[in-house]
């Protein structure tokens, strides 16, 4: 029931699948990104050949995988979707390669996490559109090349930092997604509501963008459930009251805060004065393992400017006071 997680739950990809963007032209917003991959691909297109490969690097839920599909609509290509993890042997990832038809797009997400020996023959494929599989073992292998169809890669990361150099530099283009303004996201959720066939006023499409934190995943998950509440307890339109009732039932603020992101900061501020504090005595206080608080809560109250970290701990800012309606303390200077 993790309404504002930016990662897609299983039942939830089905859903998604049904609002994804097709084509460029549909995809909202990263208007860099739109121009630059517009002109790679309509340039390969020109000349006869695949795109440069690809690589997509931001946070989850913020369009990776749906550019990916776009790349192979726009180029009339096949797809084949695989992931890092998944490819744990050498030999699986071979044999997706040679499976590969001429042109097909190849997305990899999470290509961060791909193993060592899968990489360094992905180096070769993407350079050379060769790959050399090693029959055997000790001084009787044998390495028998096999020839790959020219196939763009288009590779998905969320840390683009713990990519090697060797494989960064084999992508002739990287483009990087940023979170998206709440303007942004209201046309997102018109276009989502559209397409579900939900009545949504501005005010609703406004009062759900603000919670959404940034991410599309989120938005079109709060749509949903906002409808769901528009359908049961009102008339079925999306409007700023109905928005807000229906949030207020999910526990979802009007920062896009859960429940258990303001138990910590309510704990760092009742509990602590507002720290500075430790991540471990923290996540006592909340009852809550040091990991969940740090991976699931801090990095959104932190980039919401409510909660710091220090050398000393962590330290709720006045931003974090106010919005737990309390007033700061004099002079704390953060
Ligand atoms: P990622 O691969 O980065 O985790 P996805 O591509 O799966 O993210 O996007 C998550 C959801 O958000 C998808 O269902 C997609 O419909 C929607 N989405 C993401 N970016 C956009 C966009 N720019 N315009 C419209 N919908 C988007």
């Amino acid at each position: 029931d993790d309404l504002v997680s930016p990662f897609a739950g299983d039942e939830e990809l089905d859903a998604e699948v049904s609002v994804r963007p097709r084509r460029l032209a549909e995809f909202i917003a990263q208007h860099r990104v739109r121009d630059q991959l517009e002109l790679l691909l309509r340039g390969a297109q020109g000349r006869g050949t695949p795109p440069d490969h690809i690589l997509l690097s931001g946070p989850p839920g913020l369009g990776k995988t749906t550019l990916a599909n776009i790349v192979a609509a726009e180029l009339g290509t096949g797809i084949r979707t695989t992931s890092g993890p998944v490819i744990e042997r050498s030999g699986d990832l071979a044999a997706i390669l040679t499976g590969l038809a001429e042109g097909d797009v190849l997305f990899i997400d999470e290509i961060h996490r791909i193993a060592k020996p899968a990489e360094e023959l992905l180096y070769s494929a993407m350079e050379d559109f060769r790959v050399d599989v090693i029959v055997g073992k000790g001084p009787g292998a044998t390495a028998i090349p096999l020839d790959v169809e020219p196939f763009t890669l288009v590779g998905a990361t969320t840390r683009a930092g713990l990519l090697s150099g060797p494989m960064r530099d084999r992508f002739g283009f990287v483009a990087h997604l940023d979170f998206y303004s709440p303007a942004e996201l209201d046309a997102l959720l018109h276009r989502s509501a559209r397409i579900l066939g939900v009545p949504i006023t501005p005010g609703g499409a406004a009062e759900i963008a603000g919670r959404s934190r940034g991410t599309p995943r989120i938005a079109n998950r709060l749509l949903r459930r906002v409808r769901d509440y528009a359908e049961v307890r009102g008339d079925g339109v999306v409007d700023e009251v109905t928005a807000k009732a229906a949030l207020t039932v999910y526990d979802v603020d009007q920062l896009g805060l859960d429940r258990l992101d303001r138990a910590v900061l309510r704990a760092l501020i009742d509990s602590f004065r507002g720290g500075p504090v430790g991540l471990s005595t923290l996540a006592v206080a909340v009852g809550e393992q040091s990991d969940t608080v740090e991976e699931m809560c801090e990095p959104f109250l932190v980039r919401a400017g409510l909660l710091a970290r220090t050398p000393r701990g962590r330290v709720a800012t006045e931003a974090g006071w106010l919005h737990l309606g309390r007033k700061p303390p004099e002079g704390r200077g953060v």
